[in-house]
């Protein structure tokens, strides 16, 4: 059950307290008290816990200082939307706000590689007016003996770089929890010049030691990539980890999943669960179109693929994407193949702005016909 206190009532009021004296009063039913970040104000939110189910909802609805009162179910229980009766989360990290109603691309590296190609990656950005960037220093590879990637050995000169950029939010893969630590002290070490996003790969997305690690500080954003090659559900419970172990500032990622039947891009393109997981969810959604199609296969009429299925996820709403890029390809120690070249990124950028510009008239125009969704999950 969660008890949506009204605007204005802090966690630490006596309104809280009292809400939580009389929880305490049914047996075995444990509070917990969340200050959520909501897309328009602080939310301050109470959890009941355990046996639930026999509480009535009435005399917690009674209480002057409590908006609402929503029996939750089982699933998603600190993500959920619970049949769209809970705000979004909105967040904002390192000046960036993120929620279900905005949008970033985040371009970049997908391995850091040498620091030329890093100053070059930024300085392309900064031309673009981008803020946002990825750069892999910890890869999980499918073979050992292909490159790992730098590690904590290049941070201080990618930190140092990003700063010198204007890069405010840096998308980070950690395989390891002492990899928090690494990105927490190079950061330090380099004057705090920029931010970091946890990112959770694809094949750690049911490594529950690592989530509980990245939920349970506070400090950096978490980027949670689906599962390749489970359901939806359990992908969505797996980010549950992250949530209930404290952290609620998570994009979900959808990435593609792994099926001959996606064949000849990498992956199973799944950008048609943007709405789906924004629906189900308080979390902003993010679409990875690189590792999806994993090549530079050009259509028909000109346009690659990767800009094809990009257009397609923020035409249906998504809010972030996160985008190889790559000054020399043939080059690139990681994911060459699908990364794009800086040229590239005028065309890239401008396509995604007339994708995000469809998708707000599309909104506008439900809104003028008056038109409702028949049914919801
Ligand atoms: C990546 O983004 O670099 C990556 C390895 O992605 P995924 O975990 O989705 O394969
Ligand atoms: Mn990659």
């Amino acid at each position: 059950m969660i008890i949506v206190m009204k605007a204005d009532v802090l966690p630490e009021s006596p309104e809280v307290a009292q809400v939580i004296r009389l929880a305490q009063r049914y047996p075995d039913v444990r509070a917990e008290v969340r200050k959520i970040q909501g897309v328009t104000r602080v939310l301050t939110e109470v959890y009941l816990l355990g046996s639930t189910a026999s509480i009535p909802i009435e005399p917690f609805e009674e209480f002057p200082a409590v908006e609402k009162v929503i029996r939750i179910r089982e699933k998603y229980r600190s993500i959920g939307r619970h049949a769209g009766q809970l705000e979004a989360i909105g967040f904002e990290y390192n000046g960036v706000r993120f929620s279900q109603d905005d949008f970033h691309v985040f371009a970049g590296l997908c391995a850091v590689d040498t620091p030329e190609n890093v100053e070059a990656m930024f300085r392309a950005l900064h031309a673009a007016g981008l803020t946002t960037t990825r750069a892999g220093a910890y890869k999980p590879r499918t073979s050992p003996y292909d490159f790992q990637g730098h590690g904590q050995a290049c941070l201080p000169y990618l930190f140092e770089l990003a700063g010198k950029h204007g890069i405010k939010v840096i998308a980070m893969e950690v395989t390891h929890e002492s990899h928090i630590d690494e990105i927490r002290d190079a950061l330090a070490a380099a004057g705090n010049p920029t931010g970091v996003m946890l990112q959770i790969g694809t094949r750690n997305a049911q490594n529950f030691e690592l989530l509980k690690a990245v939920g349970q500080q506070q400090e950096f954003p978490v980027l949670f990539k689906r599962g390749m090659g489970i359901t939806l559900d359990e992908s969505l419970n797996a980010c549950e980890y992250v949530a209930s172990s404290g952290n609620n500032r998570i994009i979900f990622a959808l990435r593609g999943m792994k099926t001959h039947f996606g064949e000849p891009h990498r992956n199973m393109v799944d950008f048609g669960h943007v709405p789906v997981v924004k629906r189900l969810t308080r979390l902003p959604v993010c679409i990875d179109p690189s590792h999806s199609v994993g090549k530079k296969s050009v259509g028909s009429d000109g346009i690659l693929d990767i800009c094809h299925v990009t257009a397609q996820g923020i035409i249906a709403g998504a809010n972030m994407v996160l985008v190889d890029f790559h000054p020399c390809p043939e080059q690139a120690l990681c994911d060459g193949p699908q990364a794009l070249l800086l040229e590239e990124m005028e065309y890239f950028l401008r396509d995604a702005e007339i994708a995000r510009a469809a998708y707000l008239q599309r909104c506008r125009l439900r809104v003028e016909l008056g038109g409702k969704p028949a049914v919801s999950d």
